[in-house]
């Protein structure tokens, strides 16, 4: 239920009104808008009773809300969210690219990269530093010292650096030295963890499960909004299904369905969904079509020699070449691209 106050309420109607909430047994949100504020009430499985709010002067409406997802719904809040990573925002009509290696694997490799991310085209860089591998023989990430690698190549570069998070240790490392934090599709209806980083103020890229529906990654996006963290940007990294065309299946049609039924940016991550680099661009093309409003692309200096996700990575002057075509829909969508200090 969203209570709307009146122009005139003072902050004592909404304290008023937030108490009266709690003594239901909810919790109140309050969301001070540009003439007046809402008070959202959170923690109801059934449709509460509107009527002692109604009867307040000081009360403009009652709204009951439909759906589960409430502050990261569009009920709640019809405009869209820009979410600022750094210098860059996300989500304000133009495109915004994400680009780097799978692994933080050295210095010379993440700085090299960072720098002709940031001269091409990309307005953040991502790299792993704690890597869930589906096998645990597999390359798990420098730790600490990738996060460092990471910060440096930020200075080096300006570009803000977006990283994955895969438990509370690294959340607390990662706070210091990234501008994001990723949670990945293995994670991500790892709800701990999903709380953890709604109680930083770090904006959060939230991958969506490869196996989850819609609805489950906006159920897990309340999560970290319900800790007090609105900052999050969804994407689609692919989803498991029949087809075998692919290592996953870009699922192109949520993008527009997400866009309608929640406010925050949605990113698109062709890399992850293809699986194999010379497929990438086509469906980057299309992602951007379709409305992402930003996009993750793996990038590597030599694929071949990447630790993980080698071949899904493109060399950099495939990345160039992605970034004239991507830019080019974006411009027949009437958005531009957004780059560094531009
Ligand atoms: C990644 O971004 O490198 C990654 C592991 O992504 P996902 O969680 O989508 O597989
Ligand atoms: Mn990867």
């Amino acid at each position: 239920m969203l209570i709307v106050m009146r122009n005139s309420a003072t902050e004592a109607d909404v304290r008023t009104v937030e108490d009266m909430v709690r003594a239901m047994g909810f919790r109140p949100h309050a969301m001070p808008g540009a003439v007046r504020t809402a008070v959202c009430v959170l923690g109801n499985d059934r449709q509460v009773d509107g009527g002692p709010f109604e009867a307040l002067p000081c009360v403009r409406e009652v709204i009951h809300v439909t759906k589960p997802y409430k502050l990261v719904g569009r009920e709640f809040h019809p405009d869209d969210t820009v979410v600022r990573v750094g210098p860059v925002s996300i989500g304000d009509g133009n495109l915004t690219i994400m680009a780097g290696p799978c692994a933080v694997e050295d210095e010379e490799q993440i700085v090299s990269t960072a720098v002709f991310l940031a001269r091409n085209g990309a307005a953040a860089l991502r790299g792993g530093a704690f890597k869930p591998r589906t096998s645990p023989y597999s390359f798990q990430g420098l730790g600490l010292e990738g996060l460092k690698l990471l910060a440096a190549a930020r200075d080096a570069s300006g570009l803000p650096v977006v990283t994955e998070v895969i438990d509370e240790k690294s959340v607390e490392l990662a706070v210091d030295y990234a501008d994001m934090l990723q949670i990945g599709t293995r994670n991500m209806q790892n709800f701990s963890l999903l709380k953890i980083v709604g109680q930083t103020r770090k904006p959060v890229l939230l991958k969506r499960g490869m196996s989850a529906t819609v609805k489950d990654l906006l159920m897990s996006a309340e999560y970290i909004a319900s800790e007090g963290n609105e900052n999050i940007v969804l994407a689609e990294r692919g989803i498991r299904t029949f087809s075998d065309a692919s290592r996953n299946t870009l699922d192109l049609c949520a993008v527009p369905s997400i866009k309608e039924k929640s406010h925050l940016p949605v990113l698109a991550d062709p890399s992850h969904a293809m699986g194999v680099w010379d497929k990438v661009l086509p469906v980057a093309r299309a992602a951007v079509a379709v409305g992402a409003d930003s996009l993750m692309i793996e990038v590597h200096p030599n694929p071949a020699a990447a630790k993980s996700d080698g071949p899904q990575s493109l060399k950099f002057e495939m990345f160039a070449a992605l970034v004239a075509e991507v830019k080019a829909v974006a411009a027949a969508m009437g958005r531009s691209l957004t780059v560094l200090g531009g």
